[in-house]
């Protein structure tokens, strides 16, 4: 007996979208004078205009973050900064259905995840580092702890909301300003934060939010009055910016790409290791930097690994991501569609098998079916390089070293996973692994109280916990 889910859409009601925006600068919003458009990947519907920043809106930004830096933010007490930190918090969670409605529409990911995930983890972050800002000489970072300055803020579109707390949090926290600029295609909920500061009272210019593309990014790098760069995005821009902050004085921290082996050994809970699989690569279409999208199997449990999870593929849910139904969304824009179909067909072109789940694709929208390779080896491309997209590379591995070895045999070192019911063996492949992260017996865990970051290719620093918080302080974060 088959049954079909009636559809369960989440509602637009109370959600105002304006047609244009402008840059939130010095706590007001000002008209910018160039604009494009952003739309809704999984109907290409246009939603609104939104500014690119030139030269002179990055200069207003940095003056107004430099003079609240000065003239307030510094003077302020943790105590007091700690306050706002806590009403933003709250505020995030009383306007949460109103965030993650808007990020699904902006972003294409289901609101399941923009519900359950996103919002919630970026009220959390406020919350942690809220708790943080009248306590830094306790954070075993010293006693006498300064902030940089004014920080340079440039994150990607796959977890706009989130990655903006990522970011805003710790710089606020540790009592620096900030100029941030989110990603092209999903600037809305940033936009919103810009409302929500003023609805805190935040004092005028200590966070301003740019919208633009990658000139704009580059204004900001490159600009003389910021002291901190912190930048989420690929390893080709990360390298651009390493190199353009080399000869000045300022600070950098690089949150990259990712190639993650996600291992699982012939001892594993297979049921339990299929859905962590599937929520390695699949959660949030597959575009997350630590996604687990090498799945590294011993050859005894292939068989049974490969079917189980050809099974449970099949029932993933693809569709309208504001159908609280929805399991996998739409692919962010056109360019990474076009990018995951490059390279899923070099993984034809060079030899791997391909396989699908049975699913009917909306007509309209940027869709890609949850998708697997196996027969891949280390030298495939999609065995080297990040497609950020629902496709899984399967190797296989006989023993334990060789799983060790084809996992760190990437330019990243980000995340990985280990799935075994032996603890000695958990213990003894996380020694070995190089990766900054390391699940074992679950996948895609967040916390703001643990520090997230990479090794390699995948960046300079970490975010979150007492190491994220160094961060922003001087003489103890990277560089
Ligand atoms: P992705 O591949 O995830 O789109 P990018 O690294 O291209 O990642 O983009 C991440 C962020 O970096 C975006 O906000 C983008 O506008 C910005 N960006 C792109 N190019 C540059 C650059 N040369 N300098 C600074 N920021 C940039």
């Amino acid at each position: 007996m088959s049954f079909n889910y009636a559809p369960a859409p989440e509602s637009r009601g109370n959600l105002s979208i304006k047609p244009r925006y402008g840059h939130f600068i010095g706590g007001k919003f000002v008209a910018g004078s160039k604009h494009f458009p952003t739309i809704n990947p999984a109907t290409e519907e246009v939603l609104s205009q939104i500014a690119l920043a030139g030269k002179a809106d990055v200069d207003a930004a940095v003056q107004a973050a430099r003079k609240a830096y000065t003239s307030t933010w510094s003077k302020m007490s943790g105590k007091e900064r700690g306050k706002y930190l806590f009403r933003i918090a709250r505020l995030l969670q009383e306007r949460s259905r109103e965030f993650a409605v808007l990020e699904t529409l902006d972003n294409g990911k289901p609101i399941r995840e923009s519900r359950d995930v996103d919002v919630p983890l970026a009220a959390a972050h406020f919350f942690y580092h809220a708790g943080w800002a009248d306590k830094l000489e306790f954070a075993g970072l010293g006693t006498s702890t300064k902030p940089y300055g004014v920080a340079g803020q440039i994150i990607p579109w796959n977890f706009p909301l989130l990655m903006l707390a990522w970011k805003i949090a710790p710089a606020l926290a540790a009592g620096n300003t900030v100029v941030l600029k989110p990603a092209e295609s999903t600037s809305l909920t940033a936009l919103l934060f810009g409302e929500l500061c003023q609805q805190a009272q935040l004092p005028a210019g200590v966070v301003n939010i740019i919208t633009g593309d990658g000139s704009t990014g580059a204004h900001i790098v490159n600009h003389p009055g910021i002291d901190k760069i912190a930048f989420t995005g690929s390893t080709e821009v990360g390298k651009i910016i390493a190199r353009a902050v080399a000869p000045t004085s300022k600070s950098v921290t690089l949150e990259l790409g990712g190639k993650a082996a996600n291992i699982i050994f012939e001892d594993a809970a297979i049921d339990e290791a299929i859905e962590g699989i599937v929520n390695g690569i699949f959660f949030n279409q597959g575009h997350v930097c630590c996604a687990g999208s090498r799945l590294i199997l011993q050859e005894n449990i292939a068989d049974e690994v490969l079917f189980k999870l050809k099974d449970r593929m099949a029932k993933i849910r693809v569709g309208d991501p504001m159908d609280k139904n929805t399991d996998l969304g739409a692919i962010n824009s056109k360019e990474q569609l076009l990018k995951i179909g490059e390279l899923t067909a070099s993984g034809d072109a060079q030899g791997a098998q391909r396989w699908s789940a049975p699913c009917e694709l909306p007509t309209k929208g940027f869709w890609f079916a949850p998708t697997i390779f196996t027969g891949v080896t280390d030298s495939h491309r999609i065995a080297r390089e990040e497609i950020f997209g629902p496709v899984l590379s399967v190797l296989t591995f006989r023993t334990p070293q060789e799983a060790i070895d084809k996992a760190n045999n990437t330019p990243f070192g980000l995340s990985a996973g280990v799935w075994s019911q032996k603890g000695s063996r958990i213990l003894w492949a996380s020694q070995g692994l190089r990766a900054g992260v390391i699940w074992a017996n679950t996948f895609n865990k967040f916390d703001p109280t643990s520090p997230f970051g990479g090794y390699k290719e995948s960046g300079w620093g970490r975010e979150g916990g007492r190491h994220g918080l160094s961060a922003y302080l001087k003489g103890i974060g990277h560089g």
